[in-house]
């Protein structure tokens, strides 16, 4: 990939990482501020409603009473006197009274005093005075209900004067025969209140606010309250202040990691070039065993890297970058040269010991590869069946090249494997065209014996093909004792996995044989 389009692609990402997390937080807060306002909206409002239902049932009730009383002159003293005992029985209600065309002819509190113009008729008979004076509390206004000339005085803050620590909060009160509020606090937009409709309760949103109607069950009244939308964007607003600079951070320290690991990736290939160059690379060798003796006949040769950092990287890692960047040729005369340095004259004093070599498919359109083993052998003073050729069903797919290479490479004496058998799509027919010594049974199929799965099956139908190909076997991956029984009983003849050793130094596998075979056959042979 080129420079500009990791640089681009980070940045994308980044952004995307600290962008999402970041968006979808502040909306969910917004999602949650607006049903919190919802919810305190309709509290208010249901608040203010009961308090105003239970101030119009004490009127009717102290208005009752007074009316029950008719056989008393209007503002007589047993009449006056009445109207104190309702006025101080009542919470809500201020004063009481008896009203004669607009003017207030008596009442509990004394005194004559001029109503106004009724406002409005709130239900029938019950006329409405929305704003008066009164002189016993000059700065303040009070709302008169008059029925059948008797009328109740009461405060006009009183049914929203309810315990509320927000003061931004706007109230209101109305009769449903007048669009103007009865009682109010705070900005209240006249079309608001057309919003109830028929309905008993409704809330919305509307502009800088979360409005809440409820309507009265008793009376033709109604209750709002309207929560500013401010408090949601603080909320909003404290939400983002605190998620933005952890986004960043998170999003800066991502992009750096993206970052780094695509310029890593990037450079890989010239990192495993300068390997080669350096000697950076060496061997470790697998023990593969004979099921039926537990003798160790052979090894198979595994690539490592050792960066100058001391980072140990493995094959599945590097083989691909090296195959892709044209570098696996060389990979195997590196690898080549190993096995000559680690094995020495080895194989010249265990003629029947094996050392197996994966190979890949370029390497057998290398015109030089034949003769390059050809001379390590001999410097090993070793012959061509000391050496497996290990190449996958991959490696197979061009049939033109894979015949011809592997038919030469079997006239000189060379064993050819068959990798990883099993993942592949080659067929019985093409295999059997094909000059073939070994197949390696991939370890897939070996992990899944006894496990009672529908592949472990397949192990059965690859030992029957095998057979019919008249191929030795090879199990990989062997790790337990009844793997390698199952083995062993279907006549499966040779294996390599932890059971029996992992990869090790070429010491550690030459002292070993040396152990078990001492004195060695060469030297018994001639002493
Ligand atoms: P492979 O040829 O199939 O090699 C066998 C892999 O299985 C090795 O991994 C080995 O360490 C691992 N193995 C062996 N026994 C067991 C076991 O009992 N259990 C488990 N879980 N794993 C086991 P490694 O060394 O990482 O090699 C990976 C692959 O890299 C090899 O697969 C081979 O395809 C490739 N490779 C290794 N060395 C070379 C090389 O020199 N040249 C080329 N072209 N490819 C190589
Ligand atoms: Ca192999
Ligand atoms: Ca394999």
């Amino acid at each position: 990939m080129k420079r500009p389009i990791v640089v681009l692609l980070t940045l994308l990402i980044a952004c995307t990482a600290i962008g999402v997390p970041i968006w979808f937080a502040i909306s969910q807060s917004q999602r949650h501020g607006i049903e919190t306002a919802s919810d305190k909206a309709l509290g208010y409002a249901t608040d203010v409603l009961f308090r105003a239902d239970d101030t119009g049932r004490q009127i009717l009730s102290g208005l009752g009473r007074l009316r029950a009383a008719r056989g008393e002159a209007p503002c007589s003293p047993a009449s006056i006197d009445l109207m104190r005992r309702v006025d101080l029985s009542s919470s809500y209600i201020q004063a009481v009274g008896y009203v004669a065309g607009d003017i207030l002819a008596c009442s509990s509190i004394g005194g004559t005093h001029a109503l106004g113009k009724v406002d409005y008729l709130a239900g029938p008979g019950m006329r409405f005075r929305g704003d008066v004076g009164f002189p016993f509390a000059p700065d303040q206004s009070f709302m008169v209900v008059e029925i059948d000339h008797y009328a109740a005085i009461i405060h006009k803050d009183l049914p929203i004067d309810t315990a509320n620590s927000e003061p931004d909060v706007s109230l209101a009160v109305f009769s449903l025969e007048s669009p103007v509020p009865a009682s109010q606090r705070g900005h209240i937009d006249p079309r608001w209140i057309t919003r109830l409709g028929n309905a008993n309760e409704v809330v919305f949103t509307d502009g800088a606010y979360v409005v809440a109607l409820v309507r009265s069950a008793q009376f033709r009244s109604a209750a709002l309250a309207a929560v500013p939308l401010r408090y949601v964007r603080d909320r909003s607003h404290d939400v983002a202040l605190f998620l933005v600079p952890l986004g960043l951070v998170a999003g800066i320290l991502l992009a750096w990691a993206v970052f780094y690991l695509a310029q890593q990736q990037m450079a890989l290939p010239a990192a495993v070039k300068a390997a080669l160059r350096r000697g950076e690379l060496f061997l470790d060798y697998q023990p593969v065993v004979d099921l039926r003796t537990g003798q160790w006949i052979g090894v198979e040769a595994l690539v490592r890297w050792r960066r100058s950092t001391g980072e140990l990287v493995q094959p599945e890692l590097f083989i691909p970058i090296a195959e892709e960047h044209g570098l696996i040729v060389r990979l195997t005369q590196v690898v080549l040269e190993l096995v000559e340095r680690d094995v020495g004259d080895f194989l010249a004093h265990y003629p029947n010991f094996h050392v197996g070599i994966n190979v890949s498919p370029a390497d057998f359109h290398d015109p030089g590869f034949h003769d390059n083993l050809k001379a390590a052998l001999r410097r090993m003073r070793a012959a061509p069946n000391n050496l497996i050729l290990e190449v996958t069903e991959r490696g197979l797919l061009d049939p033109e090249v894979a015949r011809t290479t592997s038919g030469s490479l079997r006239t000189s004496g060379f064993a050819v494997a068959i990798d990883d058998f099993g993942t592949g799509y080659s067929s019985l027919s093409y295999l059997e065209s094909l000059a073939l010594d070994y197949l390696k049974i991939d370890r897939s199929f070996i992990e899944a014996i006894g496990t009672g799965a529908p592949i472990s099956q397949v192990v059965q139908h690859i030992i029957a093909m095998a057979r019919d190909l008249k191929l030795c076997m090879i199990a990989e991956g062997v790790e337990s004792q009844a793997q390698a029984d199952f083995l062993r009983v279907r006549g499966v003849q040779y294996a390599q996995g932890w059971l029996f050793g992992k990869p090790m130094p070429f010491a550690e596998i030459r002292a070993h044989v040396e152990r078990l075979h001492a004195p060695g056959p060469v030297a018994a042979g001639a002493g």
